[in-house]
């Protein structure tokens, strides 16, 4: 039986190749970027104030004292005083050279008028009465003070974010201020979902003797967005040849560039969905990995389109997903670290097992008193119990020819949920407290 890491390699192996899209980077978010970005133009674009007050030359406040910043302001000192030429508002541009003597009044992200090396803020200066208008400057100006400088940020070329970024708001908002309209990005991958199991009943619907509600479609589509890809829920099969081989194709026909089906897929005298893949023309590539929960797990390709048969197990489903397909699916959007994260943490159950299959043990991560991580399990680890995926936050890794873990054994933790690291106490906590 192949190792999940020989199972996962085959796997990867099969991913497809990114294909990119350009979109608007308003609507990028969650998407990973297919190109380098490099800064078209610098930023800022040309010199600009940092505050409301005063573009002086700073040489005419040499005399002023030292320099006041916003919570410090400047010691008093006797002032300089000039002639206000205009005022230079956001969005416009100055008139007038500040010459000896002169000043402009300035709001923030306004261009520095030419002449001006520094800012005087708004609050170290006194507007003196009379014609043409006057100001008393306070507390001196460096050179450069109060000013951002054009390209302090970046300049042309520079490489601002790398192909294989997941993109998240702070990028968002980064690729429109280089004033990016169009940016590549990963196509989405389209990946059909056929549940198969005649037990099964859409959720809203009565249960008959014998049924029970359908989740793994639900579960998967839910991770499949969460992992960046789109997802087609396309119902329930029968648990018949047909019936699954009908499936199949129609999923195949809409399009999909991933088939998953749950189910079916052991050596009951109703699983279909080996025979039913072949028949679509699958060519498999396995059929187990030593895996727990999930060991019937059939992998292949039909026509370059990776297809699993997952296990109809609820846990077995979700994990298999997590461990084997996500990673496909985030490689074939480009992304360079397909995997879910690993931390090491406190197991402090422990956890035996016979040798011969990995074990992804469901577990439960907070911090303890000192901040180090801790694992709990959530109990009861079988298969069909679907509450354990949803109480846990990640899978501790037990090795496949281990025996298990003791109590209060270091364990890596695959993590998928990552709510707990917002910790027990809301709100703030602040570093650098006298
Ligand atoms: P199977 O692999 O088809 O033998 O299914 C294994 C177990 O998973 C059985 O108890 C099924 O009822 C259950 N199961 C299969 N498919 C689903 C599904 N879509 N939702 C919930 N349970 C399922
Ligand atoms: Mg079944």
């Amino acid at each position: 039986m192949l190792t999940v890491e020989q199972a996962l390699a085959r796997c990867l192996a099969a991913a497809l190749p990114v294909r990119a899209e350009a979109i608007d980077p308003a609507v990028a978010a969650g998407r990973v970027l297919a190109q380098d970005v490099v800064a078209p133009s610098p930023l800022p674009p040309w010199d600009n104030s940092a505050m409301d007050g005063y573009a002086v030359r700073s040489a005419d406040l040499a005399q002023g004292g030292p320099a006041g910043t916003c919570d410090h302001p400047a010691a008093d000192g006797p002032g300089v005083e000039l002639q206000v030429l205009e005022t230079i508002a956001a969005g416009k541009v100055g008139q007038h050279a500040v010459r000896p003597g002169t000043c402009a009044r300035i709001m923030t992200g306004a261009p520095l008028p030419q002449g001006a090396d520094a800012v005087v803020m708004r609050e170290d200066a006194t507007v003196l009465p009379g014609s043409p208008e006057r100001v008393l400057l306070r507390g001196g100006a460096r050179p450069g003070q109060h000013v951002r400088p054009r390209g302090e940020e970046l300049m042309p070329g520079d490489l601002v974010l790398r192909a294989g970024a997941t993109l998240g708001p702070g990028h968002v908002g980064l690729l429109a201020h280089l004033g990016l309209d169009r940016v590549e990005v990963a196509r989405q991958p389209l990946v059909a979902v056929v549940s198969t199991g005649d037990e099964l009943v859409a959720p809203g619907r009565p249960l008959g003797p014998g049924q029970i509600h359908a989740s793994n479609g639900q579960a998967l589509c839910a991770w499949i967005e969460a992992a960046g890809a789109r997802a087609l829920d396309c119902g329930v099969a029968p648990d018949t040849l047909e019936g699954t081989r009908a499936a199949f194709r129609r999923a195949l026909d809409a399009g999909c560039d991933l088939l998953l089906s749950s189910g079916g897929v052991s050596v009951g005298d109703f699983d279909f969905v080996k025979e039913a893949l072949g028949e679509v023309g699958a060519a498999m590539d396995f059929w187990k990995v030593a895996v727990k929960p999930g060991k019937p797990l059939a992998f292949g390709t039909i026509g370059g389109v990776p297809a699993f048969g997952l296990p109809g197990n609820p846990v077995s489903c979700q994990v298999e997903f997590l461990l084997f397909v996500r990673p496909i699916l985030r490689r074939s959007m480009g992304d360079p670290r397909p995997f879910l994260p690993v931390l090491d943490a406190t197991f402090v159950e422990g956890f035996r097992k016979a040798p011969g299959r990995a074990e992804l043990v469901r577990v439960r991560l907070s911090f303890d008193p000192d901040g180090r991580l801790v694992a709990h399990s959530t109990g009861d680890q079988g298969s069909g119990m679907g509450s354990s995926m949803a109480q846990a936050h990640g899978f501790a890794l037990i090795a496949r020819e281990s025996a298990g873990v003791p109590p209060g054994t270091t364990v890596p933790v695959q993590v998928f949920d990552w709510s707990f690291s917002a910790g027990e106490q809301p709100g703030l906590r602040w570093a650098g407290h006298a």
